[in-house]
């Protein structure tokens, strides 16, 4: 049987890591939201934040609802707007709700600019972002996520939800994939 183990470079977060950064943002989400008076909407987006939202989320002691979208970008750089594919959309109004979109990873940040500004635009009351992972380096769209799990250099990671080509989502660590992966499956 294949073990992905071996297609791992370095495991940057361990389990017990994991659980510490979970800890941490969950306690910051609480102290935002613990004396509001609305509607706290969590938005989970599909596939890459499933572990980390679920870790997450159940750390969370406040009343709220869950919510999936499955959504990516495509453009160029320099566009902030439009451009975001939607595959996946909500099966709920967000009007005058306290919104929070959990991410995998922000990188070039078009991502999550575009699909904050659809949510605002749609009546949300207020959206954020906590993101697991997040790599400052590689911005090309001016982006801050509210809450940030751990800050990585350039490097393409996997595992604990992350995949390469929908594989290693089910490693339990977040790690580095080994370059020779993925430059011989672009050459063939
Ligand atoms: P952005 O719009 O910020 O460029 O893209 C964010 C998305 O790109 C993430 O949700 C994720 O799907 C993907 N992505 C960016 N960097 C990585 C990485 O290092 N590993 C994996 N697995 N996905 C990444």
């Amino acid at each position: 049987m294949y073990c992905m183990e071996q297609d791992v470079e370095q495991i940057l977060f361990d389990k017990n890591e994991l659980n510490e950064i979970c800890d941490r943002l969950a306690a910051q989400i609480t102290e935002t939201y613990r004396d509001s008076g609305r509607e706290l909407v969590f938005i989970v987006v599909l596939k890459g934040s499933m572990f980390f939202a679920s870790d997450l989320l159940s750390r969370i002691p406040l009343a709220c609802e869950i919510e999936f979208m499955k959504v990516s970008s495509y453009g160029s750089a320099t566009e902030t707007s439009g451009n975001l594919q939607i595959h996946l959309d909500l099966k709920r109004d967000v009007r005058d709700a306290d919104v929070v979109v959990l991410e995998d990873i922000v990188d070039s940040g078009r991502t999550l600019s575009k699909l904050t500004a659809l949510l605002s635009d749609r009546g949300a009351n207020s959206v954020r972002c906590c993101t697991l992972l997040d790599k400052p380096e590689r911005r090309q769209v001016a982006f801050d996520a509210d809450y940030v799990g751990a800050e990585i250099p350039d490097a393409f990671v996997i595992g604990y939800g992350l995949d390469y080509a929908e594989t290693y989502r089910n490693l339990p660590y977040v790690g580095i994939l080994k370059p020779t992966v993925y430059t011989t499956s672009d050459e063939s």
